[in-house]
């Protein structure tokens, strides 16, 4: 018996972020395309050689790329809209970037959660959104009616033929067609992926016939939008695709692979496809293993993706092995795989990187290397010696064992409250018509009432005194006063220019997640845990290994200081469960939503004592409640049910006079609005300029009863809004609501701007808030 390990693809950026720097430096124009690609070609052939090393018997190829890989797959098929001025041909870096990143001036707001992208002059860039439910985003690809594809330059051949020169022959990975299409998006009516199947087909199929002719024998096609909802259209197409790229390369085998959800309805098409070998993501579907096996033809290849590749934690090898037994026992050896559930590009890359992980935490953790290596015990054990991998399954089960047991992870008191969670303490004492009255009372707020949403610009000096304070360059103190500084200053100038609801400013917080989760018991951080984002913008998500709770207050201080300053209602500031959770690694021994309701708990303290402090207006951020939304329409109702009681839970435990805000900065509520509805916030901000007030209708047509906040201005972009404009959207506004409803921010946090774009912006905004008072 043995099984062969295959991984599904490596991250790209490099363990000490290389590509990072090589392209910023690019991009600067400090380096040449030369030295861009030559950084490129030996991450390449590191990984390449590290995974051999690891003992991974199938290797992907064509896994890197300088930017995203669903616009590498668009540029090498040739859809490159008009506006690029691109002629045929090879499809130049310039024009690659421009499309990843607008022409001349392209700039990405910088850790906002709104993962925008706007352009003052030049091409803009393609639009970018987030890959599934994982926190990559990948540049949208712009279809046209008649949309033609040529193959410009087979980029996976080119890598296939790399890593061959090098003596490793790989499994080159490539998006699927019908993923493609179905990610891609049209401006054209007419638009029919049918038809646009029909003429991209050709192309793919010269692109396979390539990599065949080069010796390849197998490639991984990635097809996630199985794990959506598809309709018969979809489903034909899927049909249609392997059907023909199976004639047209009969000699080349196929792995269909599909991650990050189940099959569910999409099993029977997929599994009844003609291809050599279809990839189960049974971290994430177990469940997908047995309705599988009943089906499969006994000579389809199964990769059983055991080793969970969207989380960080340590796996359970010997359950595994047992699991993947049993399909050996039934199956024979040579039809079954085993692999991560989905590529690694989702997990950081090295845990050795980590010197300052508390060891017990350290131990329950995997990074993408220690997958491979878990990977490789698997395959040993697995395979005709299995006792020589009996001392690493043994090491495996003390890890288990041991976390299961860390007083570290358990808290018995944080069980206790949660189990102990009541309805009433998901509501507020009286409902909103009544809360409001007495909010009014105490608030005494014009018309129309300004605020921010937090953030004030982040400086250079901002930054720098923070990093110098984290090297021990500036002391406590002196960076203390700095940061009072900073506030004074900025609380000075709202009452200036009139702002009616201030804030404090948030120069404090280094990222509005881990601000909070450094503070709280149960959450770790990297060192070196960076994730691609997007391009060369990676993260470090927090990591909840244990039971949260909060060992004292966390923006008390910062909120009595700053509401001492001013006479006006300052607003507390914090980030709400849901975001607290979805932009972190989360333990996997809990389900999410009783993680939720520990995060959610441990706000709610916080907002009782700001309440205590006299803290009267406070904000709760959730700007990734929609993006936690799950793949499968089906599971929305669950996910939504536990995400708001998470919200009201963390919100409700103030007085009727105290005043809840939230914001989310995104625009399509339309099919989540009773859920945005039940958070029963008192105020929502939510982002809208960009829409021009479209998106309201969707809180019009419901009757939504609370107040809103729509953006009035985009903060993406260093334009600064006239007046007029500002008053033009907010008349809209009072069209669709009622002008008691509304009130008048930006659409999101200034911390990506500078104070010379943020000082006449706002200025305007307050004027543009003056003169619809005095039209009313
Ligand atoms: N309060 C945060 C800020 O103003 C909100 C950021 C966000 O919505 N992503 O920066
Ligand atoms: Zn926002």
């Amino acid at each position: 018996m043995t099984v062969i390990t295959a991984n599904l693809g490596f991250p790209r950026i490099g363990k000490q972020r290389e590509l990072k720097f090589a392209l910023e430096s690019y991009w600067a124009g400090k380096s040449t395309q030369d030295d861009l690609l030559a950084t490129a070609a030996s991450l390449r052939a590191q990984n390449w050689k590290l995974q051999q090393e690891k003992g991974i018997k199938i290797i992907p190829s064509n896994d890197f790329s300088l930017y995203d890989h669903v616009l590498d797959l668009a540029v090498t098929l040739g859809v490159v809209p008009e506006i690029y001025g691109w002629n045929g041909g090879k499809v130049s870096l310039d024009t690659y970037f421009a499309l990843a990143r607008g022409g001349k001036t392209g700039t990405h707001a910088i850790n906002c959660g709104c993962n925008s992208t706007s352009n003052e002059n030049g091409v803009p860039a393609l639009e970018m959104t987030k890959w599934f439910d994982t926190n990559y985003h990948y540049m949208v690809p712009e279809f046209s009616t008649g949309q033609k594809f040529t193959l410009t330059d087979n980029k996976p051949l080119n890598e296939f033929n790399e890593a061959k020169a090098l003596g490793i022959h790989t499994r080159p990975v490539i998006l699927g067609p019908v993923s493609f299409l179905r990610l891609g998006k049209s401006k054209d009516a007419g638009f029919d992926i049918g038809k646009t199947l029909n003429a991209l087909l050709p192309v793919y199929a010269q692109l396979l016939a390539q990599l065949h002719t080069a010796g390849a024998d197998w490639v991984q096609i990635d097809e996630p939008v199985l794990s959506l909802d598809l309709d018969t259209k979809d489903h034909e197409a899927v049909r249609n695709a392997y059907e023909y790229l199976t004639a047209k390369v009969p000699e080349l085998k196929i792995l269909l692979t599909n991650y990050f959800g189940t099959y569910g309805d999409n099993l029977l098409t997929a599994i009844t496809l003609p291809v050599a070998g279809l990839h189960l993501d049974l971290v994430r579907a177990p469940q997908d293993l047995d309705a599988a096996l009943k089906i499969a033809r006994p000579d389809l290849v199964l990769s059983l993706g055991v080793i969970d590749g969207r989380n960080i934690w340590r796996a359970d090898l010997r359950s595994i092995a047992e699991r993947v037994k049993t399909v050996i026992a039934q199956r024979g050896a040579k039809t079954v795989q085993i692999a991560p559930s989905c590529s690694l590009l989702h997990v950081p890359i090295d845990l050795e990187l980590e010197k300052k992980l508390d060891t017990e935490i350290r131990q329950s953790l995997a990074f993408a290397v220690q997958k491979l290596e878990e990977l490789a015990i698997l395959g040993t054990a697995l395979g005709a010696n299995p006792q020589t991998a009996e001392a690493a399954l043994k090491r495996s089960d003390d890890a288990i064992a041991a976390r299961k047991a860390s007083a570290k992870v358990n808290n018995p008191a944080v069980q206790a409250r949660v189990a102990a969670i009541t309805d009433a303490q998901t509501r507020r004492q009286s409902p909103f018509d009544v809360r409001i009255k007495l909010q009014n009372a105490h608030l005494k707020l014009p018309l129309y009432p300004t605020t921010t949403i937090g953030s004030f610009p982040q400086t250079g000096e901002v930054r720098q005194a923070r990093s110098r304070f984290s090297k021990g360059d500036l002391s406590a103190t002196e960076y203390q006063a700095f940061l009072e500084q900073e506030t004074e200053k900025t609380i000075r100038w709202q009452e200036e220019i009139g702002i009616d609801v201030l804030v404090h400013g948030e120069f404090e917080r280094n990222d509005m997640v881990q601000y909070f989760g450094e503070q709280l018991d149960g959450y770790a951080f990297t060192q070196s845990g960076w994730v691609q984002s997007y391009g060369s913008r990676y993260v470090r998500p927090p990591v909840i290994y244990g039971d949260v709770s909060r060992p004292k207050a966390m923006t008390v201080e910062w909120a009595k200081f700053a509401g001492s300053k001013t006479k006006k209602p300052m607003k507390g500031m914090l980030t709400g469960p849901v975001t607290m959770l979805q932009w972190s690694f989360v333990r996997d021994d809990l389900p999410r939503s009783e993680v939720c309701r520990q995060i959610a708990l441990a706000l709610r303290d916080e907002v009782t004592d700001l309440e205590a402090a006299g803290i009267s207006v406070i904000q709760i951020d959730e700007p990734a409640l929609r993006e936690g939304l799950p793949l499968r329409k089906s599971d929305w109702a669950n996910y939504l049910d536990w995400a708001v009681t998470a919200f009201r839970l963390s919100a409700a435990g103030v007085r009727d006079e105290t005043q809840i805000h939230t914001h989310m900065c995104y625009s399509e509520f339309n099919d989540i609005m009773p859920a945005i509805a039940a958070l029963d916030a008192d105020v929502i901000s939510i982002e809208t300029s960009r829409s021009k007030m479209e998106l309201l209708s969707a809180f019009s047509d419901q009757g939504y009863p609370n107040e809103i906040g729509p953006g009035v201005y985009d903060i993406h972009s260093p334009r600064i809004p006239d007046v007029e404009e500002m008053v033009d959207l907010l008349e809209k506004a009072s069209q669709k609501l009622n002008p008691r409803q509304i009130w008048v921010n930006p659409d999101c946090g200034l911390k990506t701007r500078g104070w010379a774009e943020t000082r006449p912006a706002l200025i305007n905004m307050v004027e543009a808030a003056r003169r619809l008072r005095a039209a009313v």
